[in-house]
């Protein structure tokens, strides 16, 4: 059985699923936003925005 709950955003405060099985760091997109939101604590579950990474790898 796969529990899931819900947190808000930071960002929009739209609810976000988490599934239970979450791991801390794990990134998560917000449907309503688009934001990453990074796991930054578990049990409760803390929602963090992460930092925006640029997948520039240069030339
Ligand atoms: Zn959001």
């Amino acid at each position: 059985m796969t529990m899931t709950t819900l947190q808000a955003c930071p960002e929009c405060e739209d609810e976000v699923r988490i599934s239970q099985s979450v791991r801390l760091n794990e990134i998560i997109d917000c449907a309503g936003c688009r934001s990453e939101l990074e796991i930054v604590a578990l049990a409760p579950t803390v929602l963090a925005l992460a930092p925006e990474v640029e997948e520039d790898w240069g030339e």
